[in-house]
């Protein structure tokens, strides 16, 4: 007899309809013959609490959390893993072995590992441009992985420096400073991230005001779309590696699926899958 049940995933956030990661996990269910679906779902922030009741009453394995529900899910969920606990933010729910909910942040733990392949962050001195959510879930995984200095440059300093204040404790220096034009990079930075919104689609030609790359810098964004953003092209043209912030999405969504059902899934695969919407928007 078929089995006409799938498994259930998704995502609530507002707005929901352009948010493309549907595309990579079903991809990654059907490549691995899993009879599992992911279903974007439009949540208003009222509406939050009977969403996530409906999710654990239908026997839902997890959902992702987005905007505007990365903080306020906390209080409907019986948990936090560690990162986000101190991240102070869920963008993965998971349903544990016991029927417990468990918020998970993958955000971090995603660009995380697409760093790793090329430098090891422990010891390190980061450069790290943002104080949103992707900004703090970043310091933080790289708090864990023994940073050992990560400078933080936002636009308003008034947000980067509680920001960097609440994360002290886990590191040896946080130094905070204000978005000055141009800002020049200070010359033993190792790993320099932008972890703003800035180069975000439609707004392809912005760049970060940044000067002073040099070749031995890691030079990372987080914009998935287009994945090869302005300031990835002013680094690459100093001659430095880069990392695109397709991997990081594409990473955290293998996460969410290991969470969820416990296997690790192709990367590769997911990737295509959304590099081909991103190339037909
Ligand atoms: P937030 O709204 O929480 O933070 C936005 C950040 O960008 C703030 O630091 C803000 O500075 C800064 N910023 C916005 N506009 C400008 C500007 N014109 N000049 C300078 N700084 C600016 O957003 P998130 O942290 O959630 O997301 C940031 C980006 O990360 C988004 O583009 C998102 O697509 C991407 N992202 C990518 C992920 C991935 O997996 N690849 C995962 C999550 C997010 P200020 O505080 O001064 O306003």
């Amino acid at each position: 007899m078929p089995d006409f049940l799938p498994a259930l995933t998704g995502c609530f956030a507002q707005p929901v309809a352009e948010n493309p990661t549907v595309v990579m996990m079903e991809a990654a269910f059907r490549h691995h013959n899993l009879h599992t679906r992911y279903i974007n779902m439009e949540v208003s922030p009222e509406n939050l609490a009977d969403a996530v009741r409906g999710a654990k009453a239908q026997g839902y394995l997890g959902f992702n959390c987005s905007l505007p529900h990365k903080i306020a899910v906390i209080d409907h969920l019986d948990g936090l893993a560690p990162s986000a606990a101190i991240i102070g933010a869920v963008n993965c729910a998971v349903r544990q072995p016991d029927g417990r909910w468990l918020g998970e942040n993958t955000d971090g733990k995603g660009f995380l590992e697409s760093l790793r392949p090329l430098i090891n962050p422990a010891g390190q001195h980061v450069v790290l441009f943002g104080a949103g959510g992707a900004a703090r879930a970043i310091a933080v995984e790289l708090a864990l992985a023994g940073t050992t200095r990560i400078t933080l440059i936002n636009r308003n300093p008034d947000r980067a420096a509680p920001h960097a204040a609440r994360r002290a404790p886990l590191l040896p220096e946080v130094v905070s400073l204000p978005l000055s034009h141009p800002t020049t990079l200070p010359p033993d930075a190792s790993i320099v991230i932008n972890a703003t919104s800035v180069g975000l689609f439609p707004d392809v030609s912005t760049s970060l005001p940044v000067t002073g790359f040099l070749p031995h810098m890691i030079v990372a964004d987080v914009i998935p779309n287009p994945p090869q953003t302005a300031f990835l092209n002013l680094a690459a043209a100093a001659g430095c590696r880069t990392l695109d912030g397709l991997g990081m999405l594409v990473n955290q969504g293998a996460l969410n699926i290991t969470y969820w059902l416990g296997i690790s899934p192709d990367r590769a695969i997911m990737r295509a899958a959304l590099a081909s919407v991103f190339a037909n928007p």
